[in-house]
């Protein structure tokens, strides 16, 4: 049993877990079972008549499943809070607050760059459902005050955000939103609760997608929202009970067993991730690099207040024609170890070309002062680069083998 005066280290690997009460086994066991035995007068059928769904005895793993509980109660005390509820994917997470909180009629800010899914959910799905939004720069924060209205009722931010690696001030940011009424919601999918604890900051609910560097070895989906428990029973009921987003006990187990080395991998892949960033900013074919832990990053200074460890996700540009540079690391004769692939905070090394028109087009639709702020980190397109647990001098010679082709 943990409590809150664990070390986050300790916790990654303890918490939750409880040795099997029959067998004595300490790793969790997989409950693959949908329906669990109980009292008639223990559990009614609707959560309406269930406010605590996490309450002994399970009724069925749509709500609740043992597996998937020790994972909710791990992320829950990483995040140094109450509770939380795993979905399906990082996506499903993200669903799980827009339509947790908000109703027709209600307002939300969001980043106006963020994880595309997230931004075509809130723009295309939640518009279409009579919720009004506003896509803002949230680096800025007088641009966040500005925003405000009388019927905002959650801001959703992500820092670093994807894919620029903009980052976001959290505690001013939910000040803002306390002012005014409103929750502040992160997505700390890139920082990990290694680097940014965000409800310590502030924030009122965190999300994750376990996809990526949580679960951390590229083989399941999951995700997750966690916060104070009285914000967290609504989203249950909606998200899980009745959209049906819940996270199955197999993928839970796997993300599990990846959180158990969370603290050690991140260690590495912040070494790795500084060593490659710097390596990157000295090769003459490239134009630029973002990295939080480089001193060169346009908001080094808030990286280092905010992010205990930097993680491993950056940004490069390139000299030459982008598309070009695309086409030969992904192609024949490319990189060997560095995989041409989307996705990303995996124990192997990945990159892809996000191409800003092409963004433009299909999803942030930005003009003016945010589409030149939005050059101003990422010009005419990023290669956002996932850093693994590879040797960086193996990563960079993969890189730059190709690369010096463009010198
Ligand atoms: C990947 C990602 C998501 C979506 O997660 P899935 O597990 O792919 O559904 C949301 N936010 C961020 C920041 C992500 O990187």
């Amino acid at each position: 049993m943990t409590s809150s005066n664990h070390d986050p280290r300790t916790l990654a690997v303890h918490a939750g877990l409880e040795p099997d009460p029959v067998t004595g086994a300490i790793a969790p066991n997989i409950a693959t079972a949908t329906n669990f035995t109980f009292q008639p007068k223990d559990v009614a059928f609707s959560a309406n008549f269930n406010p605590d769904m996490t309450a002994l005895p399970y009724f069925y793993s749509r709500w609740t499943n043992p597996t998937v509980r020790q994972l909710e109660q791990r992320v829950a005390a990483l995040e140094g809070t109450e509770d939380g509820i795993a979905t399906a994917s990082g996506m499903a997470a993200s669903a799980a607050i827009l339509f947790g909180v908000l109703k027709a009629g209600d307002h939300i800010i969001i980043s106006d760059v963020c994880y595309p899914g997230v931004r075509e959910l809130v723009s295309e799905v939640l518009a279409d459902l009579g919720i009004q939004s506003s896509a803002v720069n949230l680096s800025d924060l007088a641009a966040a005050r500005a925003a405000m209205r009388p019927n905002t009722k959650l801001i959703h931010a992500e820092t670093p955000c994807n894919p620029l690696m903009r980052l976001t001030d959290i505690a001013a940011l939910a000040a803002i939103a306390h002012e005014g009424g409103a929750l502040l919601s992160v997505d700390s999918t890139v920082a990990t609760p290694v680097a940014t604890q965000p409800l310590t900051l502030g924030a009122d609910l965190v999300m994750h997608s376990l996809t990526k560097f949580m679960n951390g070895h590229g083989d399941v989906l999951g995700g997750i929202v966690v916060g104070k428990k009285h914000l967290i029973e609504p989203i249950r009921a909606r998200i899980a009970i009745r959209l049906g987003a819940s996270l199955a006990a197999q993928s839970a187990w796997l993300i599990l067993r990846g959180i158990d080395s969370l603290y050690p991998r991140m260690a590495m892949i912040e070494t790795n991730a500084l060593a490659v960033a710097q390596g990157l900013e000295r090769h003459r074919a490239v134009a630029r690099v973002i990295y939080p832990g480089l001193s060169s990053h346009p908001q080094y200074d808030l990286a280092k207040r905010q992010m205990k460890n930097f993680s491993g996700m950056m940004t490069f540009q390139t000299k030459a024609q982008s598309d070009e540079v695309a086409n030969a690391l992904a192609g024949e004769g490319g990189t060997k170890l560095v995989h041409y692939a989307v996705s990303l905070g995996h124990q192997r090394s990945n990159l892809v070309l996000m191409r800003t028109d092409e963004l433009m087009r299909s999803t942030y639709f930005l003009e003016g002062a945010a589409l030149d702020d939005y050059r101003h980190y990422a010009g005419d397109g990023v290669f956002r680069l996932s850093i693994g647990l590879e040797a960086p001098e193996d990563i960079l010679a993969d890189l730059f083998a190709v690369l010096d082709r463009f010198v």
